[in-house]
Formats: structure tokens, sequence, C-alpha cells
């Protein structure tokens, strides 16, 4: 799975890194970087759909790669 953030609309706003700290981090200045060693198994997709889903203004793109 492919995780792609907009940092142009990201408001900053710490819900993705709150909900899975394990995936998402704050860079230093409220924008989230992804932690690249990361095993995304299913459960893990499903959350990342959720908090996806959750983000307030749709920064967090999912693509489903291989
Ligand atoms: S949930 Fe969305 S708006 Fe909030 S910090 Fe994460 S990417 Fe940015």
């Amino acid at each position: 799975m492919r995780i792609l953030i907009d940092i142009d609309t990201c408001t900053a706003c710490r819900l993705c890194y709150d909900m899975l700290p394990q995936v998402f981090a704050d860079r230093g200045d409220g924008i989230p970087i992804v932690w690249l060693r990361v095993k995304i198994d299913d459960p893990l997709k499903s959350s990342l759909r959720e908090v996806a889903e959750s983000c307030p203004s749709s920064s967090i793109q999912l693509e489903e790669v291989g």
C-alpha cells in the first residue's frame, strides 16, 4: 500500500499520528511523515483507511500497489 500525504492541504491537526503513531509521526511542524519500515498487514490497512477517511482535509490518499 502506498500512503500519500498532501502537505499543501494538511492542516497539521495531529489526528493521523494520534490515531496511528506506528505509521505517522510529526516531522516537527505538525505535518506528518510516514515511517518507512512498517509492515502493513490487513488490520493495519483497515486502520489506515479509517484514518484517511477521518482526515478533516482529505489529505491522506491510499493506493494499493503490486
Ligand atoms: S489527519 Fe490530515 S490534516 Fe490532520 S495532520 Fe494528518 S494529514 Fe494533516
